[in-house]
Formats: structure tokens, sequence, C-alpha cells
């Protein structure tokens, strides 16, 4: 690594000190290794007895297996008083399914039956760290003629992706905003950066700010995220664009040209399409930027990285895939706090706030007569995914 790389860092360098770095494809080449002579692994693929036993290694017959079996129960760890033992099913599926035959006798009432939910829920709440995060499952794919990742050779990488913080958020309101988590995607590792650049959803994504408070008319415009397609990940000394389309312009290039300027070092560029997960060297935990619509900034940060399971999704073609996502609060409208967000406003000075937002309804009841514009302000549609308006 090299010594701008280091420098890179120096932001985030006193707060995070993440992993040593690690050069993912070297690391899980000498893990496969490894792991190729030892049979304990084989466990996943069968959950046939004697295969079990083979696996041991052991001069152990069937009724050895079954004392063995017996000492090691899970049974032997509970003690008296204890909470119902959970059903042997993902903690995630438990959390997103409960289980109706646990609420007892049966009840009527549909609030007694939400309440116990919810304390089951708390109960089996096991997942601290990420309590505040809902995990997403799927469906296993069951097509045959898609190319499958394999077990014990293909990696999974976890990225963890924040909330964005803007320039424009900065000038409305003083403040970047609270680092907080939207959700955090698996790749595997053959995967090119590309295809996590199109993975993230952003507001910022979502149709073009235009002023419109003269023709107050919300209509399916193109979404931003199909227009203005430049981007770049920004991960240890290397600034990777989205090179894909002819007119993509390189936003990495004025700060490249201010980091010179201050003597922070030169820093390399590469193509995202072009660049392999899997060949990246990375230090886990630690914090890089992904940045798009030309000043929306968002920190990620790899979380994990992993051999496949036979009990993953093994369908290449369901990745980048979401697996936990921190559910956001709705904006309401700042007027009747009752209708979701249509309109962001500024400089109105018949308002107590800059920006204001408002719904549909009180946007128009509270700033035209007849249709006619009263005082002098900015009227922006909020962003929202545009493919969802009506046609
Ligand atoms: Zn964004
Ligand atoms: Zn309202």
């Amino acid at each position: 690594m090299t010594e701008e790389g280091s420098q890179s860092g120096l932001i985030y360098e006193k707060y995070y000190k993440g992993s040593d770095r690690i050069d993912v494809g070297a690391y899980f080449n000498n893990f496969r290794d490894t792991i190729k002579n030892s049979s304990f692994h084989k466990h996943f693929q069968s959950q046939d007895e004697l295969d079990m036993i083979r696996c041991i290694g052991r001069d152990v017959d069937r009724e050895k297996f079954e004392l063995l079996e017996n000492y090691c129960s899970i049974d032997k760890l509970t003690v008296c008083g204890e909470l119902e033992k959970i059903p042997n099913k993902n903690v995630y599926d438990w959390c997103k399914d409960p289980d109706d035959s646990l609420l007892g006798e049966e009840i009527n009432l549909q609030t007694v039956h939400d309440t116990k939910q919810r304390n089951l829920l708390k109960n089996y709440q096991l997942h601290g760290k990420y309590k505040s995060e809902k995990p997403i499952s799927y469906d296993q794919e069951t097509e045959t003629d898609s190319e499958l990742l394999e077990p014990e050779n293909d990696v999974l990488i976890y990225v963890r992706v924040y909330v964005p913080f803007t320039s424009r958020h900065k000038q409305s309101t003083g403040a970047l905003g609270t680092l907080s988590v939207n959700y955090a995607i698996a790749l595997h590792g053959s995967q090119t950066l590309d295809a996590l650049k199109d993975k993230i959803s952003c507001p910022s994504d979502h149709s073009i700010s235009t002023e419109m408070s003269s023709n107050p008319v919300r209509q399916r415009t193109k979404n931003a995220k199909d227009v203005y397609k430049s981007g770049f990940f920004f991960i240890e000394d290397t600034f990777y664009n989205d090179s894909r389309e002819p007119g993509n312009k390189d936003n990495s290039k004025v700060i490249r040209e201010w980091a010179s300027s201050k003597n922070y070092g030169t820093y390399k560029t590469a193509k995202m399409e072009e660049t392999r997960i899997d060949s990246l060297i990375l230090r886990f935990g630690y914090p890089w930027v992904y940045q798009h619509q030309g000043d929306c900034e968002h920190l990620i940060c790899f979380s994990d990285a992993r051999l496949v399971n036979p009990t993953d999704i093994l369908n290449k073609t369901c990745y980048p895939q979401i697996v936990r996502i921190k559910p956001r609060p709705t904006r309401y409208c700042m007027t009747c706090g009752i209708y979701h967000v249509s309109w962001v406003m500024t400089s109105n000075d018949r308002l107590p706030h800059n920006p204001c937002l408002f719904c549909e309804s009180c946007f128009k009841s509270y700033n035209y007569i007849d249709g006619e514009k009263i005082g002098s302000f900015q009227a922006y549609p909020y962003p929202y995914d545009c493919d969802l308006l009506p046609k």
C-alpha cells in the first residue's frame, strides 16, 4: 500500500481503526488451501449420520456416536426456570414471521394477538447488535439454468451503506446530519463495484429537482439516476469512477487536484466496472465513500467476508442482495402532520421555517388562491421515485 493510501485516511484515522489491510483474493486462496485437507467443513454437505461419523475421522461406531450426540445436545445447556426454547429456525425468520402456535389458546381480539406477538419478539430479540436493522429473508431460488455459487469456493462480501449527507443539507440546516446505516448489501467476490453502485438506492437518485412554484403539477419525469450517471467509490488510495457511459464525468478530478495543491498526496483512478470486489485490498470496518449526483456522499464500510455456505442463496443473479435494512420514518407535512411530504418550499417570508415541507393539500391551500401563487417562494417536488407516480 502506498504512502498516499495512508494519507487518504487522515480524516477518520483518529476515530476508526478498521482491520489491517487484507488482500481479499489472496486471503481466501490461502484459506481454501487450509480447509482443503480438513473434512469438518463437509458437515454442511450431508445430514447423513454415517457421513458425520466419517467427518469426525476417528474410530467411532454408531453407539459411541449416539452417546456423543447426547452429550453435546443443546438440551444440556438448559437450566431450571429458563424461557421456552426457540424452535429450530433462523432467528431472522423468527423475527420476521412469528409462529402463531406460540400464542397459546385461541384469542379473538386483534389487540391481544398483536401484543402477544410483540412481547414474543421482544423475548427472542437475540441479535442486539443489529436490532435496529430489519433482516430481509429471501426464498431459495430453484431455477436450474442459472449459474450457481460454489460453496466453500466463492466468497461473499458484506458492505454497510450509510445514509447520505450533502452540502445542500448542510447549507439549509447547518449540520451534516447523524451517521446512520441505511442497509447492508451482500455481493459475491466476482462482482464488480458498478453492481454495488446500481444496488444503492438514494433519495437523490429519485426525480430531478426543478423549481415548479409557477406551475406546481408533479409529473412523471426521468429519475435522476437515469440522467446523471456519474459517481465514484473512494477506497484506500483510489477513486473508482463509473465509466460505463461515454457522457459520464470524472467527479474525482476536482478533489484530486485540490488534494494535490494542498500536498495531501496524489490519488489513483480506476474504472469501477472493471474492479472485482475480490481484487480489492480492504480494511474491514473502515469507512470509505460513495459519491453520486455531484454532492451526495455516503459512507460505506466493508463489514465481513466469508466463503459461501450451502445454506446461502446460491443463484448468482440474486446478488447484490440487501440483507438488512434500517427502516426510516416517513417525513410528514410540517403543517398538518398527517400526510406525507410532497413539496419542499424555500425562501418563503410567510413561513417560519426554511426549508418548509408540505403535503399536497396544505401546499396548494396555503400558497395558491384560484391557482395564483401568493407571495414569493421556490417550490420543489419532494424526491420520490418517479416510476411509482401514477401515469
Ligand atoms: Zn445519495
Ligand atoms: Zn399537510
